[in-house]
């Protein structure tokens, strides 16, 4: 992957670039951002133009051998560690580690280098529980980085979401991260440091990836969806900056008339004291997977803020997409406006839920409980 592949993040890339020019590139880097800054492309395109011999202009030269190599992420100086867990196909007894996922990995961060937590685990099947990086993965590091470079030059361990390491392998990788071996570099690529275990993340050297400039993520959209620039100034203006989540708005956009099923029966359900409606809105999407169960949530949100924008009189800058009008409008006539704070909260404590892995059931029960106090 080049720099020329990543959306915006010029300042970044021209500070890496200035320490390789200065040889004075950090053993063990860390990065962090908000889920879909780019931190990981970043971090593979750094080791890409550390290692291409004919970079220039900024740039790796992206068809050297090397290059080729990087591009389809087979170079057997560059590994990977990223949170996996037991799957049918691995089970538990097997010990998974990143390499058990190897070609799963290879196929995901092709498609899509600004990869989430969420689609990685849907991607290996295990979208309802947590990946970790163990003690048989920190051993598995520990033996790679030991061997010698396979072409010769540089070495790069890039270990994806640290924060899902545990103590013990935290404990077991201490040295190596304090001490590795000539020519060999971590780069970590976190988006949470502050969950980071404190002995690792006091090791490495820290960079932050600032939210990507509305300039670059404005024309990636409008490239990408081939949407009108109006279009897409709303979606980089709502997505705070993160390509995933910009994408993933704009998906739901398309997908929304499933939620917009959902809420209805949750809105209908609650308003006409109708239980068995706003059963099947919580039985229903409890079945789905978190991924989906986020963007419900997120959706929902944009419903109650457009549904306030109307209720106040302000229809006319809610954004709100023609077809939706007249339902949100019909809503907005039937809301008080004391049920927005409690809303909000309620969907925002489900998003929380969700992130922590609390049952669906319960989450969307719940939720479902709130609105009918409420509404
Ligand atoms: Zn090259």
């Amino acid at each position: 992957m080049r720099f020329a592949a990543i959306v915006g993040q010029k300042k970044l890339k021209e500070q890496l670039i200035a320490m390789a020019a200065d040889e004075r590139v950090g053993h063990a880097m860390l990065f962090y951002e908000e889920s879909g800054f780019g931190a990981l492309p970043m971090a593979i395109a750094f080791a890409q133009y550390l290692c291409c011999p004919h970079r220039s202009d900024g740039d790796s030269c992206g068809s050297c051998p090397t290059c080729n190599k990087f591009q389809k992420l087979i170079h057997p100086d560059l590994h990977f560690a990223m949170p996996v867990s037991s799957t049918k196909a691995v089970p538990a007894e097997k010990k998974p580690v990143s390499d058990s996922f190897a070609a799963a990995w290879r196929e995901a961060i092709i498609a899509d280098p600004y990869l989430t937590e969420q689609q990685w685990y849907e991607k290996i099947g295990i979208e309802n529980k947590s990946g970790i990086i163990g003690v048989n993965e920190a051993a598995l590091i520990g033996r790679k980085l030991s061997m010698r470079s396979f072409e010769g030059g540089k070495k790069f361990m890039i270990i994806w979401l640290p924060e899902r390491m545990n103590q013990e392998a935290a404990n077991k990788l201490l040295k190596l991260i304090e001490e590795p071996p000539p020519e060999t570099f971590l780069f970590l690529v976190s988006e949470s440091p502050e969950n980071v275990i404190v002995t690792v993340l006091s090791r490495c050297q820290i960079f932050r990836l600032p939210p990507i400039e509305s300039e670059s993520l404005l024309r990636e959209l409008v490239e990408e969806f081939d949407t009108d620039i109006e279009q897409a100034r709303f979606w980089t203006k709502i997505s705070g900056g993160s390509l995933s989540k910009a994408r993933r708005l704009i998906n739901e956009s398309e997908n929304s008339s499933i939620y917009d099923v959902y809420l209805a029966n949750l809105l209908e359900g609650c308003a006409n004291k109708d239980l068995k409606k706003v059963i099947s809105f919580w039985e229903e999407l409890s079945l789905r997977g978190r991924e989906s169960q986020r963007q419900f949530c997120e959706y929902a949100l944009e419903f109650l803020r457009r549904s306030l924008m109307t209720n106040i009189g302000s229809a006319n800058i809610s954004n709100t997409p023609d077809s939706s009008k007249e339902y949100i409008t019909y809503w907005a006539a039937k809301i008080k406006p004391g049920f927005y704070p409690k809303a909000y909260d309620a969907i925002n404590k489900a998003l929380q839920d969700i992130d922590r892995n609390v049952n669906s059931r319960y989450i969307f029960a719940d939720l479902s409980n709130r609105f009918f106090l409420s509404l």
